[in-house]
């Protein structure tokens, strides 16, 4: 048996590090690979993406910086020495695995010194790397993905739906390795094993919705809450977030819902959980993004949560994934008797449309999704066979800055900082950032006026007198420590460039904050407490 040494895996990260070429970064760990045993490919694929554990575990090494530095200075004294045997790849697994286990800190910093003391320089830094997920050696998952289907002889396409199953490059890694083409086609979804859900692209139109997706669509209110996946077996109720947690103990509500409307011995549900208080939806993702995870636990059992269900992946022992959606819809409201479900219409005309989606927004909704009929259930994929129709504002703001553009922008001053006027002190102040919107032409337009007005200079930024007039697009406006004006524009993007308009005629700062209060009359406010 070929037992792998870490340090193997070092050098081969030191010669993909070294090659700029994908194919050859790609040939590189496809070879090494090829040459381990199922389970060390497993383990080398992981670290190689600073991963120790599969995804959806809930296992964390919970190693900070600070205690990684720690455990490396000490060592410096003892480092000197040629290192006759590095451990093996699984032995350096099975190590992390009981730092995760330990308890205290003392615990934990005493098994890493046990085990960067058993390796050379070279082997700690990159360890050091891969802990803390700053591998950095130009081979993303895409790239470890590649070299797994070159490595087993399938297409890379198998190997991603494989992924998007599985949630972990190592079971991916180890299953192509172990079985091959056959055992890579043949992963499907599992009861209790969480996929990545599928996902939606932004489109701006109802019409275009309808059209894109052949004359008729299904429309469905877009909640703003947080996604789950339920997996149900008998008894036993698991909950899973969009990252592949599992949250069953926070929302115990979810739970009972679950358990009472279904009709199934066996299912795997698609949803969004939303907090509702006082009857009105509370904007949770805006919440979940500023507190950390642990808190939002414990908001999660505070606020009284709602489930609407929008797909099934699995009913009674059959995987149901290549279903067409309209096939998926209907053994959803089967198995759940029709209670809980997402509000929905099939229509393609779009008068239809547009006055659901008046009713979404009035109930205090997002917007709509749109579902292509004929589409298979996609996990982890981002497509237009679902879009979303979120309605949009816009403002007039004035260019202040612009920071020169990188890549396929160089050369250009691209990205914008928007302001609005302060009416109390006609101060112009910051609101948000963008690159979006412009054509060659006008960014090429807009660097030459604006080097005309320049002002000043910091770093990559040019600031300039306040002239020229755009006209932004935003989805929401927010509050915002980051700029003076206390405001920021959510998705902020050019509509159009405002030649006829001058600074003084740009939106006002209270007409702003006026706008951000008017969100709230169809939202429940949420205080973080
Ligand atoms: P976004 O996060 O803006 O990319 O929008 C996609 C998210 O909208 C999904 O991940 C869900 O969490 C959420 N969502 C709300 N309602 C629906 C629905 N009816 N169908 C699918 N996703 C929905």
């Amino acid at each position: 048996m070929c037992v792998a040494s870490f340090s193997e895996l070092v050098r081969l990260c030191k010669l993909v590090e070294a090659t700029s070429s994908r194919s050859e970064k790609v040939a590189l760990i496809a070879e090494f690979l090829r040459r381990l045993q199922p389970a060390e490919a497993a383990a080398a694929a992981r670290l190689m993406v600073g991963e120790v554990f599969p995804e959806y575990s809930d296992m964390a090494l919970n190693v900070g910086w600070a205690l990684l530095s720690r455990v490396v200075k000490g060592l410096r004294a003892r480092q000197a020495r040629l290192l006759e045997a590095s451990p093996s790849i699984l032995e350096v697994c099975s190590t992390l695995e009981k730092v995760a286990a330990a308890s205290s800190r003392r615990r934990k910093e005493a098994l890493l010194t046990g085990l960067f003391s058993a390796m050379g320089r070279e082997e700690v830094e990159y360890l050091v790397r891969m802990l803390s997920r700053e591998v950095r050696i130009g081979a993303a998952k895409g790239v470890v993905l590649e070299a797994v289907a070159s490595a087993a002889g399938c297409s890379l396409e198998e190997v991603r739906r494989a992924y998007m199953f599985l949630s972990d490059v190592g079971d991916v890694a180890e299953r192509a390795l172990r079985g091959g083409r056959e055992a890579v086609r043949s992963v499907t979804l599992e009861i209790f094993r969480p996929v990545k859900p599928m996902l939606a692209e932004m489109c701006y139109d109802i019409r275009e919705a309808i059209r894109e997706h052949g004359g008729a669509t299904a429309f469905e209110w877009k909640y703003d809450g947080v996604r789950v996946q339920v997996h149900v077996k008998g008894d036993k109720v698991r909950v899973f977030t969009r990252r592949l947690s599992d949250v069953t103990a926070a929302m115990p509500d979810v739970v009972e819902a679950v358990r009472e409307v279904l009709r199934a011995e066996s299912a795997v549900l698609d949803g969004e959980a939303i907090g509702v208080v006082g009857g009105k939806p509370v904007p949770f993702q805006h919440l979940m993004r500023r507190v950390r995870r642990l808190e939002v636990r414990r908001l999660l059992r505070k606020v009284p949560l709602q489930l609407k269900l929008f797909d099934i992946l699995y009913l009674d022992g059959r995987v149901l994934v290549d279903e067409p959606y309209s096939r998926r819809w209907e053994l959803l409201e089967h198995a759940t008797g029709g209670e809980l479900l997402a509000e929905r219409i099939v229509t393609g005309d779009p008068r239809e449309a547009h006055e659901f989606l008046r009713r979404a927004l009035e109930a205090g909704h997002e917007g709509l999704m749109a579902k292509n009929m004929a589409s298979s259930y996609e996990p982890g994929s981002r497509g237009r066979k679902w879009l979303k129709i979120k309605p949009y504002d816009t403002v007039d703001c004035v260019i202040v800055g612009a920071e020169w553009g990188h890549g396929r922008r160089e050369g250009w001053l691209s990205d914008y900082y928007l302001a609005v006027r302060d009416e109390a002190t006609g101060e112009y102040l910051v609101v948000g950032k963008t690159f979006k919107g412009l054509t060659d032409e006008e960014f090429e337009e807009m660097t030459r006026r604006l080097l005309e007005l320049k002002v000043g200079e910091e770093g990559r930024v040019v600031w300039v007198r306040p002239a020229i007039v755009v006209e932004v697009a935003y989805n929401e406006i927010q509050e915002s420590p980051r700029y003076k004006s206390g405001m920021a524009l959510r998705f902020a993007r050019i509509v159009r460039i405002r030649w006829d308009k001058g600074p003084e005629e740009v939106t006002t700062l209270q007409e702003l904050r006026r706008r951000f209060e008017e969100q709230f009359k169809s939202k429940a406010r949420l205080h973080p407490s």
